[in-house]
């Protein structure tokens, strides 16, 4: 397959919060080869690259200068079976939420607790993709990556990946490697983790006795549906601050005026607080200026009505930030990527 690359496309239909800028260039990457021609040609040509999945943790306050690489490589494989475990492979440009529906329709469990959130198999890693008390890093095994500094591929063990709260090695070293495939390790046996959030209860209320992978799935899907803007009906990135550690001194003392205050201790001595629960308490639920809001239901998704540019999106953020930092002494980091 030959490679086009289009001039000054439009990014709209690539980012879930439906901003519209402009690439100088984009491209598809199908294939390997695809991936390496596309950034030798960029190299020769002094173009900057912007790797992009399906565009749901970006946010674009400007036109992209560079080539705009989409990958959309495609498939998935069984690469070892032992009878219980079995570890699968996928293909960067994989839709993640189909990745996950085939993991279970081959009888495997590990991934459930992931469903139904947007964008690709290869971005997990780069935040360590997390949901209902689950995290990539509980079922990774490994990924294939193109250095892009060497043009080398590079193996990465878990050790390797430094995965944390929405971080990962990949995430702080921006543009230096390209995933290419990743690699889980999934199970035969269901080890269920229910105690995240309303997923026991929603289960209890299907009257589901025998608790599968896929009702699990299931479950925690329509809680999101419910819970979360659909991006094809309200420009979203999910939730745009990760939730922050703060000292038990700054908890204790948030508290004091704040007795309902949202907290949850950490094993290393800090206490995690709700960054949601804090944008709420100070009345940005709801919010809306022009077409940049922050959702009605959930203060922790800013949305995009409509025409907001990325630079609205931006500064409602910032302000939301100065505004916390002031109340409450916390400081909020976004979690999308801002280009
Ligand atoms: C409604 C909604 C709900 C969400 N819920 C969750 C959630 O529960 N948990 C969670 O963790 N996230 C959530 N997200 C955020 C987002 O879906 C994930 O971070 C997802 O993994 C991003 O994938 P993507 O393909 O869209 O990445 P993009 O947005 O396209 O890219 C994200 C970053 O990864 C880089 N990148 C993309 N592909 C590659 C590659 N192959 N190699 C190297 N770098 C690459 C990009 O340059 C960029 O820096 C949600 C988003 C939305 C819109």
């Amino acid at each position: 397959m030959t490679m086009q690359w289009q001039e000054h496309a439009s990014l709209k239909p690539f980012n879930t919060f439906g901003i519209d800028v402009k690439a100088r260039w984009l491209a598809q990457a199908h294939n390997d080869a695809q991936v390496r021609s596309a950034l030798e040609s960029a190299i020769q040509r002094q173009i900057p690259v912007l790797v992009i999945g399906g565009g749901s943790n970006m946010l674009f306050t400007r036109d992209v200068d560079a080539l705009v690489l989409h990958m959309a490589s495609r498939g998935r494989r069984i690469c070892s079976d032992d009878g219980e475990r079995v570890v699968v492979e996928a293909e960067a440009g994989e839709p993640w939420h189909p990745f996950v529906q085939w993991s279970l329709a081959q009888g495997l469990c590990g991934l459930e607790n992931l469903s139904l959130i947007p964008g690709t198999v290869g971005a997990a890693p780069m935040q360590n993709v997390g949901a209902y008390g689950v995290e990539i890093k509980d079922v990774f095994a490994g990924l294939t990556a193109l250095d892009r500094q060497t043009g080398e591929l590079c193996e990465f063990t878990l050790e390797h990946c430094a995965f944390g709260y929405r971080d990962s090695v990949f995430k702080r070293n921006p543009g230096r490697w390209l995933i290419l495939r990743v690699r889980f390790l999934l199970s035969r046996t269901l080890s269920a983790h229910l105690d995240y959030g309303p997923v026991r209860q929603r289960l209890q209320e299907q009257g589901i006795e025998a608790v599968t992978a896929q009702a699990i799935s299931d479950a925690i899907s329509s809680i999101r549906r419910e819970k979360l803007p659909d991006p094809a009906e309200l420009g979203n990135a999910g939730s745009f601050f990760k939730n922050p550690v703060v000292s038990v001194a700054l908890a204790e003392q948030i508290r004091t005026h704040y007795p309902n205050l949202v907290a949850y201790p950490q094993a290393d001595g800090g206490v995690k607080l709700a960054a949601g629960w804090l944008i709420e308490q100070a009345g940005w639920k709801g919010h809306r200026e022009g077409d940049a809001g922050v959702h009605r239901l959930q203060s922790l998704v800013l949305v995009n009505h409509g025409l907001a540019s990325g630079a609205q999106m931006q500064d409602l953020a910032q302000r939301i930030q100065a505004d916390i930092l002031e109340r409450f002494g916390v400081a909020l980091e976004m979690e999308p990527n801002v280009y």
